[in-house]
């Protein structure tokens, strides 16, 4: 840790890593809004994390931007920079760095299973990891997602008279969804929230097959029996939800696996689909990479760091702040 602190600041370059606050230089590993944040001078990010944060922020929601693609080098001073995907969302990746002959992953938000909506996970050798560990608790087990959303699909068949309402989080969720129902061969039309609207567009400029999907419009008489309507959690917490008629609440989040958590947002169909690392994929990549150390940056981080104890890894809570983790939203 001499040349980089622990606010993932790297001193060499004077650049931070997923910044929470505007700073002059930053690189961002992904677009979710605890990781990208407006307002800096220079974002170093994939082509994809950029024009996220576009439209989530507008045109000018920083100063100067400079793409890096994924597995490309780039030498800053005396540090090299490299982008490995980090199989989280579209345009994720993990920040490898090197200094003196010293490796430091960053990996951001990641999971290493595979996922159409983005670029799978490529695992890196690195003296230091700097790992998130949002389900890093050894209860925590993801299902399969195509079983998870067969259970949605079943659903839909057994109840084809009532509307199933699936709370998303608007980015990454909302299409992974989508794109595992195509997968599992629904091909009718898919109702979203307008505020997916933007994503989902930019997901298919980006030849992700979403197939047919449609804005939801409530002013108009519409029959959504027996169709599934995405939305994001807050949505369907609020009077927009209302107006259907005796909907099916579902929700996709790795969440889920809490059935207290499903039942205080009562989800009546809960289906866990995450889109991190659970406990298995998180000790995994550990000692994958070889890492001597391993700073934890948010999540359940004490179980993490005593598991690396246990294996002979020096192990670091940083507890950074202002990570709340999207899935809750
Ligand atoms: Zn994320
Ligand atoms: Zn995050």
């Amino acid at each position: 840790m001499k040349w980089i602190d622990k606010n993932l600041h790297i001193k060499p370059i004077n650049t931070h890593i997923d910044p929470y606050k505007p700073v002059e230089n930053a690189i961002i590993t992904h677009g979710h809004a605890d990781h990208a944040k407006p307002g800096h001078k220079n974002v170093l990010a994939t082509s994809e994390t950029i024009e996220i944060m576009k439209i989530r922020y507008g045109e000018n929601c920083a100063e100067n931007f400079q793409v890096l693609p994924t597995n490309q080098s780039l030498k800053i001073n005396d540090v090299l920079i490299k982008f490995f995907p980090a199989g989280h969302i579209l345009g994720s990746v993990q920040v490898l760095t090197e200094y003196k002959g010293e490796k430091i992953n960053f990996t951001g938000d990641y999971k290493t299973t595979s996922d159409q909506t983005c670029k799978d996970f490529e695992p890196v050798k690195c003296h230091t990891l700097v790992t998130e560990a949002t389900f890093g608790l050894p209860v925590f087990q993801h299902p399969n997602e195509n079983e998870e959303i067969k259970k949605l699909l079943k659903s839909i068949n057994l109840f084809s008279e009532r509307p199933h309402l699936v709370g998303v989080y608007a980015l990454g969720k909302a299409q992974r969804v989508i794109n595992l129902l195509r997968q599992q061969g629904y091909d009718k039309e898919i109702f979203i929230h307008g505020s997916l609207e933007k994503l989902c567009e930019y997901y298919q400029n980006n030849n992700i097959d979403l197939g047919k999907i449609t804005k939801v419009n409530l002013t108009k008489k519409k029959d959504y029996n027996g169709e599934i309507i995405l939305a994001p959690p807050s949505a369907i917490k609020n009077i927009w939800s209302r107006k259907f008629e005796d909907p099916i609440i579902c929700q996709a989040s790795g969440w889920m696996s809490i059935k207290q958590r499903a039942k205080q947002s009562l989800v009546e169909l809960p289906l866990i689909i995450s889109d991190h690392a659970d406990w298995n994929e998180l000790t995994k990549y550990i000692k994958f990479t070889d890492a001597e150390n391993v700073y934890v940056t948010h999540g359940r981080e004490e179980a993490i760091v005593h598991w690396c104890k246990m294996n002979k890894i020096n192990g670091l809570a940083l507890s950074l702040s202002g990570r709340d983790d999207e899935e809750q939203l």
